[in-house]
């Protein structure tokens, strides 16, 4: 059994199934098995070598929440480690033999991973490969300004979004190993409270910043997500993809709003070049605040090396940043 899950434009089903009534979600049933699973039953992944599923994640965030899902059964790997940018990020001859191994392949979507749309294309004809943003409905996403028709892929910084997209993975592994089904669905359950709180601590947080000083000014556009399920306005110097530079005019434009708001500080990313923020923040002058984790989670025996570590360590650094004394 194949899955393959799409984000705009799909092919018109021609003998697949589209289950569950998601039009991105299409399931080809009885395709011939790949090598992985030859001898094993119909969507039954062959057992690896420890008797797992082996799952790889193109991002920290998709493989922390799938290993939450996962529980004993599934080895999950990411692609990419910390401070690794995912738009701009190739795959090495090593990552496609990787990506080549694995039974399930769980991705962002949403063109995050720009530079590797054609490579999950063709692993697609061969195995389940999964954009976690499938399921999220598309009035729920944000425009992206810089391309027409496109959606901003930062979905992870609102973490009711983030919710839809583990209940995602939940589905995922439940098709890929149907007999551990239950477990799956339990630990999904567990992780979704886990999230609700995490949401609830965002919330509350946001709160110690008086409403004027609610402004998230950083390197590049990823937290607009974030801006519109806490209330804060967003500026990113660089767009939502990190291929582009910030010109000059956007310097400027973001010096002359820091000072017009009196706006008390501006924040680094820990997967984005700090050049332009910290010029910014000489020709303010403004107070550079704590790196935020924005497009890759921090090292795995950090405070952010997960997904919800991640989250509350950028609000507490935001919180802590902007909730002091103005000028
Ligand atoms: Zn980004």
């Amino acid at each position: 059994m194949k899955i393959r899950i799409v984000r705009a434009a799909p092919p018109k089903p021609s003998g697949p199934t589209v289950v569950s009534g998601r039009r991105f979600l299409l399931v080809w049933v009885g395709l011939a098995l790949s090598s992985l699973c030859l001898g094993c039953g119909p969507g039954t992944p062959s057992p690896s070598a420890g008797g797992k599923l082996q799952v790889l994640a193109t991002t920290g965030m998709i493989a922390d929440t799938a290993r939450q899902i996962a529980g004993e059964h599934a080895y999950v790997a990411a692609l990419m480690g910390p401070g690794v940018d995912p738009h701009l990020y190739q795959p090495s001859t090593r990552d496609q033999r990787r990506l080549r191994e694995a039974q399930l392949v769980f991705y962002n979507g949403l063109h995050l991973e720009g530079k590797m749309v054609e490579v999950f294309e063709s692993l697609a004809k061969e195995k389940s490969v999964v954009a976690v943003s499938a399921d999220i409905p598309e009035e729920r996403l944000l425009s992206w300004a810089d391309a027409a028709g496109m959606h901003d892929p930062h979905i992870w910084f609102d973490v009711a979004l983030w919710k839809t997209a583990a209940e995602t993975i939940v589905a995922a592994f439940c098709e890929a190993d149907p007999q551990h089904s239950a477990d799956y669905r339990a630990n999904g359950a567990k992780y979704l409270i886990e999230l609700e709180k995490l949401d609830q601590y965002c919330r509350q947080r946001v709160e110690e910043i008086a409403p004027d000083r609610r402004v998230l000014i950083t390197s590049h556009d990823a937290f607009h997500y974030l801006g519109r399920a806490y209330g804060f306005e967003v500026v990113g110097i660089q767009g939502i993809s990190t291929e582009t530079e910030a010109g000059l005019r956007r310097l400027t434009d973001t010096v002359d709003l820091i000072r017009a708001r009196r706006i008390t500080a501006i924040f680094p990313e820990s997967s984005v070049s700090r050049a332009a923020i910290e010029r910014v923040a000489v020709d303010a002058p403004v107070k550079l605040g704590s790196e935020l984790f924005s497009d890759a989670l921090g090292a795995a025996d950090g405070p952010a090396g997960t997904y919800v570590g991640m989250i509350r360590t950028n609000i507490d650094s935001i919180v802590e940043a902007l909730s002091g004394e103005s000028k």
